[in-house]
């Protein structure tokens, strides 16, 4: 924020008498507020990596709102399916490093090819994402630590709480940068709002896509996380080009429409992936308190 100069004041300001040179000393630093207020407004609206929201802040919100996405659908509890999410959570919230809660839920939805990870760690995985991440040999191991890494990624780099920081400077969802407001106490709109700024909004129908910035720190931070947890890294370019061959027929892929240009992205990932290699083949987690950082569970 930008400080009021103490010596600020209207030009001849000097001449006035005393009571009339205070009033009008204290008209210019008014002024002087509103405008350097607006400019901030202005400025920070315009930064993507600003972040007014703690975890703790957050952390309401994110349970609140992975509860409303996860009763949306059947969670899946058993079977391959849930099997195969659970160990590919567990291997790449363990590469994130992260001191989260985390938790990775499998929901049986076909029809959305989709997956998140709210602020916190909370990971969602709908079963039509599934048969995208299926490699040549119908394998879907590496392609879901592609989506997981960046999903995850996401949530590491705090992306949730710099897009509702921009959200609320921007004015869109004020009314939800009200953190006392409980989930129940919102309106649908409010409700679908805050989901869609978290990044669960696939069920509000509005899917709100993370800035191009963003989007290339996931791109590139969820890559060194299937690099950390051992899975193959090109099998995420591979994954882009499936969606994006997905995107040329009748019906786009949620994930996909909120992850716009795939086959460039590609490409840069497949440039990028010697790179990344060499530097996180050395990669250790850091010490940790807990007995299993990379327990996942439901
Ligand atoms: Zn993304």
């Amino acid at each position: 924020m930008v400080q009021p100069d103490a010596s600020f004041g209207p030009p001849g300001a000097g001449k006035a008498p005393m009571a009339c040179r205070a009033e009008r000393r204290k008209m210019g630093v008014m002024r002087f507020l509103a405008r350097a207020s607006l400019l901030s407004v202005a400025l920070l609206a315009g930064c993507a990596n600003l972040n007014l929201y703690s975890d703790e802040q957050l952390e309401p919100l994110s349970v609140a709102a992975y509860d409303e996405a996860c009763g949306q659908y059947p969670v899946v509890e058993s079977g391959p399916d849930y099997d195969l999410v659970q160990e590919v959570a567990r291997r790449i919230t363990r590469a994130a490093d992260e001191d989260f809660p985390w938790q990775a839920r499998l929901l049986k939805a076909d029809d959305v090819p989709n997956a998140f990870c709210l602020p916190n760690g909370r990971i969602a995985v709908y079963t039509g994402i599934l048969p995208l991440c299926r490699d040549a040999s119908g394998d879907p191991t590496n392609g879901l630590a592609a989506v997981l890494g960046h999903e995850v990624a996401h949530a590491t780099m705090r992306h949730g709480g710099k897009r509702m920081t921009q959200s609320a400077l921007s004015n869109v969802a004020m009314e939800i940068a009200n953190l006392g407001l409980g989930m129940t106490d919102m309106t649908a709109n409010q409700k679908g709002t805050l989901m869609t700024v978290l990044g669960a909004g696939a069920q509000y129908g509005v899917m709100l896509p993370f800035s191009r910035d963003h989007e290339t720190e996931a791109d590139v931070v969820g890559m060194r996380y299937a690099i950390r947890a051992g899975f193959d890294p090109w099998e995420a370019p591979r994954l882009w080009e499936r969606m994006a061959a997905m995107a040329g027929g009748s019906r786009s892929p949620e994930w996909m429409s909120t992850h716009p240009d795939p086959k460039a992205r590609a490409e840069k990932l497949r440039q990028l992936i010697p790179t990344l290699l060499e530097e996180e083949k050395n990669w250790q987690p850091k010490p940790t308190k807990k007995v299993d950082p990379g327990a996942v569970g439901r």
